[in-house]
């Protein structure tokens, strides 16, 4: 049957952090702050049960950014003082603040792993860890240590990334996925060693391999991109590189932009989060619209392989809209699941 996620981050309620920003500082700290971490947990946990989801996530409460949540877990990296940087492409900024590799990028312990065993001991549901994936990590940062190419410095965050997979997988991690925006971007380099990279990150790991891979979050540079944008035809050229690799879900976005939901063809055999649910927009799907985003896909992929996921992280809507996209997806999944009589 269908079953359903999300692709990783929800929003901070408001009492924890300012709503619709991102990397948004928090408002409580010390033990306050992580007692209130420990109750949006919680609080979204629930959300996300009651709704019906299949795989659930913390929702990222505990990060105030997902790419340097994580890599403030090491050393060697300062995501106070920021560089400037070409990142993404030059798609939506000529230059973008990011962290500073100022010294060795070492892993001296698991960085979510308390996170994890918390959200585990907190739902029934099967749990997904989301971990920075190493081609965007390296897109996101500035080496003024060792001045390495993006290639060399993603190799180094895969080894440090692999470490931190297998520590959380033999915690008990269900699901562990590395986020990509940027293989929707670096076409070539995903060819050459975007994908060797999530390989290396995923050695050893047992613990399902997911990958999401997107156009981006919800906020006004992007969606001015996404609005004039006329190419869409990106996963037809890494889906079909990512379908020979041993990541087990995908994760496309196809519910806001101008993809062709044919390109999931290309990923027969492995399980497609599709996009469904869109995070470009606070206007609540009906889990009618859901549904027939579902059938169209059916088309083209086998329902036991198919989960209906939302098409980004949704940190930057507003809670009222995330909890309403939460539910639209589950219950637009059990609408077909009960036209297929698979329930
Ligand atoms: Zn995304």
């Amino acid at each position: 049957m269908i079953r359903s996620t999300i692709a990783g981050s929800l929003p901070k309620p408001t009492w924890l952090a300012q709503p619709n920003v991102l990397y948004a500082p928090w408002r409580l700290e010390g033990a306050t702050l992580a007692e209130g971490q420990d109750d949006a947990v919680r609080l979204w946990l629930a959300a996300q049960g009651s709704a019906g989801l299949d795989i659930v996530t913390d929702g990222e409460q505990r990060r105030r950014h997902y790419i340097w949540g994580f890599l403030q877990g090491l050393t060697g990296i300062d995501t106070t003082t920021m560089a400037e940087k070409r990142c993404r492409g030059g798609r939506y900024a000529k230059a973008t603040p990011v962290a500073r590799i100022v010294d060795e990028v070492t892993w001296s312990g698991p960085v979510m792993l308390e996170a994890l065993r918390y959200a585990k001991a907190n739902t029934d549901r099967l749990v997904k860890v989301t971990l920075p994936g190493p081609m965007t990590s390296a897109d996101s940062v500035a080496d003024l240590h060792r001045n390495r190419a993006d290639a060399d410095i993603a190799m180094m965050f895969a080894d440090v990334l692999n470490r931190e997979a297998r520590a959380l997988a033999a915690a008990g991690a269900d699901v562990i996925q590395l986020d990509e925006p940027c293989f929707n971007i670096y076409i070539d380099e995903v060819k050459e060693w975007g994908l060797a990279a999530v390989e290396r990150a995923f050695e050893g790991v047992t613990a399902k391999r997911a990958l999401h891979v997107c156009y981006g979050y919800g906020i006004d540079i992007v969606k001015a991109w996404k609005a004039s944008n006329r190419q869409w035809g990106h996963y037809f050229a890494t889906l079909p590189l990512i379908a020979q690799s041993s990541v087990a879900q995908v994760s496309i976005e196809t519910a806001a932009p101008g993809v062709d939901v044919t390109c999931i063809e290309a990923l027969r055999g492995k399980d497609v989060m599709l996009g469904v649910v869109s995070v470009s927009t606070e206007e609540i799907e009906t889990p009618e619209i859901v549904a027939q985003r579902l059938r169209h896909a059916l088309a083209h992929g086998d329902p036991n392989h198919l989960i209906a996921c939302t098409d980004c992280g949704m940190v930057p809507l507003s809670r009222h809209a995330a909890e309403g996209k939460l539910r639209a997806l589950a219950a637009g999944a059990r609408l077909v699941n009960r036209e297929l009589g698979l329930v």
